[in-house]
């Protein structure tokens, strides 16, 4: 799967605020996402953060 910036994507585990879905904010070494349920921001190795995306909730607007 090719990631962008924008898209809305679901992890494997939620999020302690019950949120699975997250927003792709930053692509690269690392990756930024932000929680959608409570806003908080993580940053993951990128190979930690393809491992845990299960799928592409929704894509960024062209
Ligand atoms: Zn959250």
């Amino acid at each position: 799967m090719d990631y962008n910036i924008g898209d809305i994507v679901r992890t494997k585990k939620q999020h302690p605020c019950g949120s699975k879905l997250w927003e792709i904010t930053r692509i690269g070494v690392d990756f930024k996402l932000k929680c959608q349920g409570c806003e908080h921001v993580v940053t993951l190795p990128r190979e930690k953060a393809i491992k845990i995306i299960t799928k592409i909730e929704k894509r960024a607007e062209e």
